[in-house]
């Protein structure tokens, strides 16, 4: 087997930080060796660097466990027409970004079975992909066969569900079918995870803005109040109390949300939520933009009001949120955000973001908001824990599988459109000047990253049948 020594870098785990060089064997994580930094000089002879086949130079940089995003939609089906990453170009875009695994959803279609989904997906990314990957199942037809299958899924791998209170007629669930399917996911230990909005409300407002004449990227905004996210995550709460099944809030956006959620946790209710970067780095006034360039921004939950940035940077740092996903839901402008023109209801709702999670967060360092640790924590250990991959992912230790980010904290760049890998042409952040890159990137061990250039191959990563969440007792 061969071996890397990642020398002289700082690595940096959600437990703090250690000045120590990382010795990869394989595809696993062989040793971390803390250096006496009193010592003087002679890193390059070390036992371990003298051992080694390739001794990498990490010195002035972190060295952090790989990303983990639990939120992506590659090839996603949505409103006549598919999210244009693939599995292969989404996955080395995340790679690109410091991001080491993805879990993506499986989308049931209404009338099919969550096992034939499971295999349909399975196929579109077997084989394709640049680093590992799992599925969530999203559940659109709760019925008896559909849960029934639920306990199938977990035996494959897939113990999390997501089940939506928004978009009525496409994916939309009754409180009583979400009931039913909370108490099968409690009786196995299983997570739901809610898109928490009242879309029954919200089509009301649409079909309101739309007859009066309010078109534009913007009345996608206004059509979905803050209050109606708050709701419906206070409904989920209580739906997920009764039933006694671990609650996931996905992409929360509204300091009325985190507001229910903080006190469901308060209470100990099993009850955890992520946001994304979006919603703590751009707002309504994005959506806003001229030109129809605010359909660029056009994602659901929407972009808020600026004030509900800081609620959400006070709940990551309360652990309220304890996740940063990207919930990355690519759709080009041309052609697709423009199937909206005249209508913004029929722009599909999505952001690119997935090469981007690791950068933006860490703007969250640089300013203060987080620590380090905090940083790693968000993006990588806990959801590793929360859907059921640690230790294997999530941390740098021995036996752990060796996706291990290098990351510079002095550089700067510029993201772009013309610069970033996602497979779309725009970027929500272009020309935005950020402190920090990821230098290198490995992925159980194999460089699919380096000095600017991507040495990895479709179908490097492996498929992870995942565990049950980790913070339950
Ligand atoms: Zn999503």
């Amino acid at each position: 087997m061969s071996s890397i020594l990642i020398q002289g870098g700082t690595v940096v785990t959600a437990a703090g930080t250690l000045d120590a060089d990382v010795l990869v064997t394989g595809e696993k994580i062989a040793a971390v060796l803390a250096r006496d930094v009193t010592g003087t000089g002679g890193q390059d002879e070390t036992p371990a660097a003298a051992a080694a086949d390739r001794v990498i130079d990490a010195a002035g940089k972190y060295v952090l466990p790989g990303g983990i995003d639990v939120h992506t939609h590659m090839e996603m089906p949505f409103g006549g027409t598919f999210s244009v990453d693939t599995f292969e170009t989404g996955t080395r875009a995340a790679a690109w970004g410091g991001t080491t695994t993805i879990i993506d959803f499986a989308v049931q279609a209404k009338g099919t079975s969550l096992l034939a989904t499971l295999d349909k997906w399975h196929a579109k990314a077997d084989g394709n992909c640049a680093i590992d990957y799992g599925f969530h199942m999203i559940v659109s037809d709760v019925n008896d066969t559909t849960l029934k299958e639920m306990d199938a899924c977990i035996g494959a791998g897939v113990n999390s569900f997501k089940m939506f209170m928004a978009y009525p007629g496409v994916f939309y669930a009754t409180d009583g079918e979400i009931l039913l399917a909370m108490q099968q996911a409690a009786r196995s230990g299983a997570t739901v995870m809610m898109h928490a909005e009242n879309g029954i409300a919200i089509d009301q407002l649409v079909a309101q803005a739309l007859a009066a004449g309010r078109t534009d990227p913007v009345d996608h905004g206004l059509t979905r109040p803050p209050e109606l996210e708050g709701e419906a995550t206070s409904r989920a709460i209580t739906l997920a109390q009764v039933a006694n099944c671990p609650l996931y809030i996905v992409h929360l956006s509204a300091s009325q949300a985190l507001e229910a959620v903080a006190e469901a946790r308060d209470a100990g209710q099993n009850v955890f939520a992520e946001t994304c970067p979006q919603y703590l780095f751009l707002s309504l006034d994005d959506l806003a933009r001229p030109e129809f360039e605010g359909a660029k921004f056009v994602c659901s939950p929407p972009l808020r009001p600026r004030d509900h940035q800081d609620s959400l940077w006070r709940g990551l740092r309360t652990n309220d949120l304890c996740v940063v996903s990207t919930d990355h839901c690519p759709f080009c402008f041309k052609e697709q955000k423009e199937l909206g023109r005249g209508d913004f209801s029929k722009i599909p709702n999505g952001m690119p973001g997935v090469e981007h999670r690791m950068d933006l967060l860490h703007q969250g360092v640089a300013a203060g908001r987080l620590s380090l640790p905090r940083w790693v924590e968000v993006a990588s250990t806990t959801p590793a824990r929360m859907f059921g991959l640690y230790p294997r992912k999530g941390v740098i230790a021995t036996g752990s599988d060796a996706d291990i980010v290098i990351y510079d904290p002095q550089a700067r760049q510029s993201l772009s459109a013309a610069t970033h890998h996602m497979n779309v042409d725009y970027s929500a952040y272009e020309g935005l000047e950020i402190t920090g890159q990821v230098v290198t990137t490995l992925s159980r061990g194999r460089v699919v990253i380096d000095q600017g250039g991507y040495h990895g191959k479709p179908g490097d990563g492996n498929f992870l049948a995942r565990g049950l969440n980790q913070y339950l007792l």
